[in-house]
C-alpha cells in the first residue's frame, strides 16, 4: 500500500512518527500551515513558521524518505485576529514557492466577517496563482459552516474541482459532492470521524474527488489512520486499486493542479504493499 497523506501537520510530530509513517509506506505528505497551539502575536511568527514549512520540515520527512509539500495561508483560527492578519500581505511570496503546491488552509472558525474577509481573499490569491484551495470546514455549526462555505467558493471564480472542503463527516459530504469540490475527510482515534465510518461513505459517495487524511496535530491522532483505513476497505470488499486510487492517485491528482508536484523522487521507488507493511495496529 503506497500512502500519500493530503493533509498532515508535521511540526507537532516526532521523528517516531515519521519512522512509523514510512514503514507503513507513507510516501508522501502535504503539510498545511495552521496555528501554533497558542496565539501568534505578529506576522514575524508566521513567517518563520512559512520558512520551517518549505524548509526545515521537507528536510526532516526526507530523513525518512517521505517527500514533503505545504500549503500556505492564513488559518481561519487566526483569520480574525487583528495582529495577525497583516500576514496576508505577505503570503503572495510564500506562493511563488516551488514546495507550495496550494493555499491552505483557509475558511471558517467561528464564521465572523473578518474571517469571510480573509477567506475570500485568499481564494483571490489561489485563482491569481494558479493554485489549488484547500478548505477547512469549522468544527461547530459544520453543517451551516460547510453550506456557507460552498457559496463563498462559488462566488469566488475558482474552479470547484480546484478546490478541496476538508473536516466533512456523513451530514456535509453530500453537499460538497453535488458541488463538484474534493471532499476530504480527517480520520480521528477517538472522535469525529473512524475508518469504519469512512468506508460507509467511500460507499455511499464512490472514490472520485476523495481524499482522505489523518490530520496529525497537536490533539489526540494518529499519523498512521490513513493506513487504517486502507485496511477497512480492504476488509470491506474494496479492491488494492481502489485503495490505491484513494490513498495515492486522488491526492496526486488534486495537488499535481498546482504543476508543483513532483513526485520523480518516490514514484515506483518503494512500492509498499499491503502484506509487506509490518506496522502494528493502531496506538500513537
Ligand atoms: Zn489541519
Amino acid at each position: 500500500m503506497r500512502i500519500f497523506d493530503p493533509h498532515i501537520h508535521m511540526t507537532s510530530r516526532t521523528t517516531d512518527d515519521y519512522a512509523r509513517m514510512a514503514a507503513a509506506g507513507v510516501l508522501a505528505i502535504v503539510e498545511p500551515a495552521f496555528w501554533l497551539g497558542q496565539p501568534r502575536t505578529n506576522p514575524g511568527s508566521f513567517t518563520d513558521y512559512f520558512d520551517s514549512l518549505i524548509g526545515w520540515e521537507p528536510y526532516r520527512a526526507g530523513q525518512f524518505g517521505i517527500l514533503h509539500h505545504a500549503t500556505i495561508a492564513l488559518n481561519p483560527k487566526e483569520a480574525g485576529d487583528p495582529r495577525c492578519r497583516p500576514v496576508l500581505d505577505l503570503l503572495p511570496r510564500y506562493l511563488e514557492k516551488d514546495r507550495v503546491v496550494a493555499v491552505g488552509e483557509i475558511g471558517y472558525d467561528s464564521m465572523t466577517p473578518a474571517e469571510d474577509d480573509a477567506f475570500e481573499r485568499q481564494l483571490a490569491m489561489a485563482v491569481d496563482h494558479e493554485l489549488p484551495a484547500l478548505v477547512h470546514t469549522p468544527h461547530r455549526d459544520k453543517a451551516r459552516g460547510t453550506q456557507r462555505t460552498l457559496d463563498v467558493v462559488a462566488s469566488s471564480g475558482i474552479a470547484p474541482g480546484r478546490v478541496a472542503v476538508d473536516h466533512l463527516n456523513e451530514v456535509t459530504a453530500g453537499i460538497v459532492h453535488d458541488s463538484g469540490c474534493w471532499m476530504g475527510f480527517s480520520i480521528y482515534p477517538e472522535t469525529k470521524m473512524s475508518p469504519p465510518r469512512m468506508v460507509e461513505i467511500l460507499r455511499e459517495h464512490g472514490l472520485e474527488r476523495v481524499l482522505v487524511n489523518s490530520a496529525a496535530d497537536w490533539g489526540v491522532s494518529d499519523p498512521l489512520l490513513t493506513l487504517e483505513t486502507g485496511r477497512a476497505m480492504l476488509e470491506a470488499g474494496f479492491s488494492e486499486d481502489d485503495v490505491d486510487r484513494v490513498l495515492w492517485r486522488n491526492p496526486v491528482e488534486f495537488y499535481g493542479q498546482s504543476g508543483r508536484l513532483d513526485l520523480s523522487e518516490v514514484a515506483g521507488a518503494r512500492e509498499a504493499t499491503f502484506e509487506g507493511s509490518s506496522i502494528k495496529r493502531g496506538g500513537s
